[in-house]
């Protein structure tokens, strides 16, 4: 199983398979899953992408 995780400090991205968690490589930050399946991910524009980043870098948490 592959994940999408998003950095909510950052908003970096990390496709990461096998581990439940991720810690950003720039920041450090626990970052989170971002709930879209990594088949539907890799079929997404960049645009698409950076608005996710942006939709969790702007959550409170
Ligand atoms: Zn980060």
């Amino acid at each position: 199983m592959i994940r999408v995780f998003v950095c909510p400090e950052c908003g970096k991205i990390r496709i990461v398979s096998k581990f439940l968690k991720a810690e950003c490589y720039q920041c450090g930050a626990q970052m989170k899953p971002c709930g879209i399946p990594y088949t539907e991910w890799v079929e997404m524009s960049r645009e698409e992408r950076e608005q996710i980043s942006e939709k969790f870098r702007n959550q409170d948490s």
